[in-house]
């Protein structure tokens, strides 16, 4: 563990900004925000391509979160890289802030707003064609939901980026099985997602989104195979680090309550946040 020793801890940071964050005006989603803590470390450390001085270099690979709702996770690890200071996460859901409950590409470091989901993969493979169309090297990183996988766009996109070869393109998915309804075997079951995915041309991957070493070896392996997009089941647990929210549907529209704060953020290692 001793190696993955920045990674555990800016997931910390993330969980813990997470918590206050969604805390600050009793807002919602932090369940979606803990279980893809631990890939947003190595996503923005070794694997994308980027510079938080100049966002919008154009050889920057680019990151969409389709899953807008868990914006905070992503704000967090921005402001940390050094998009923009950290004291802006404190405005998060409030009035005159600079962050709206769901992501926003007026924020330094976001590619695309989303927030209803099977935005964020349609969007993506139009990027991926583009670079193609311009032999840019650049590639396309989308981190998916549950609910996203249930959208008929994100079906259209997975067709047309496989028929297109569109090897510059990654699609992650926080597969925490749990979305704003319910369980997802109860809503859509998704399985055999890989099986589905692979059916349509994609290079397929599954691994546990909460171990540093699969996260890495796995994304800095990606293309997986030539001509084909790739695509990462993460095996997550909803509200993960919070024992009382893990695996819960309940966790998914929830913010901690004031009076539970200081426990929390011992029970994920922070000592404030
Ligand atoms: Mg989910």
């Amino acid at each position: 563990m001793e190696k993955y020793r920045e990674y555990k801890e800016l997931a910390q940071k993330i969980r813990a900004d997470a918590v206050m964050m969604t805390n600050l005006r009793h807002s919602g989603h932090v369940g979606s925000s803990l279980s893809m803590a631990d890939l947003l470390p190595v996503i923005y450390g070794p694997v994308l391509r980027f510079d938080a001085k100049n966002p919008d270099w154009p050889g920057r690979d680019r990151f969409l979160l389709s899953k807008g709702h868990a914006a905070a996770a992503l704000y967090s690890v921005l402001a940390e890289k050094g998009f923009f200071p950290q004291e802006w996460l404190k405005t998060y859901y409030c009035d005159d802030g600079r962050f709206s409950g769901h992501i926003s590409h007026h924020v330094p470091g976001v590619e695309f707003s989303t927030g209803s989901l099977g935005h964020g993969l349609p969007v993506a493979v139009g990027m991926a064609l583009a670079a193609k169309q311009q032999n840019k090297t650049h590639r396309i990183f989308v981190l998916v939901s549950d609910g996203d996988c249930n959208e008929g766009s994100t079906w259209e996109a997975v067709m047309f980026a496989g028929q297109h070869k569109f090897d510059n393109l990654i699609v992650i998915v926080d597969y925490n099985r749990v979305q704003a309804l319910g369980k997802s075997k109860d809503v859509i079951d998704m399985e055999p997602l890989a099986q589905k995915i692979e059916d349509f041309g994609w290079a397929v991957r599954e691994i546990n989104g909460h171990d540093f070493g699969e996260i890495e070896s796995t994304l800095l392996d990606i293309p997986f195979a030539k001509g084909r997009p790739s695509f990462v089941i993460a095996r997550t647990v909803k509200g993960k680090g919070i024992a009382s929210m893990e695996n819960t549907v309940g966790s998914h529209y929830a913010c901690v309550p004031d009076d539970e704060l200081a426990a929390v953020y011992r029970e994920l290692g922070a000592t404030d946040a």
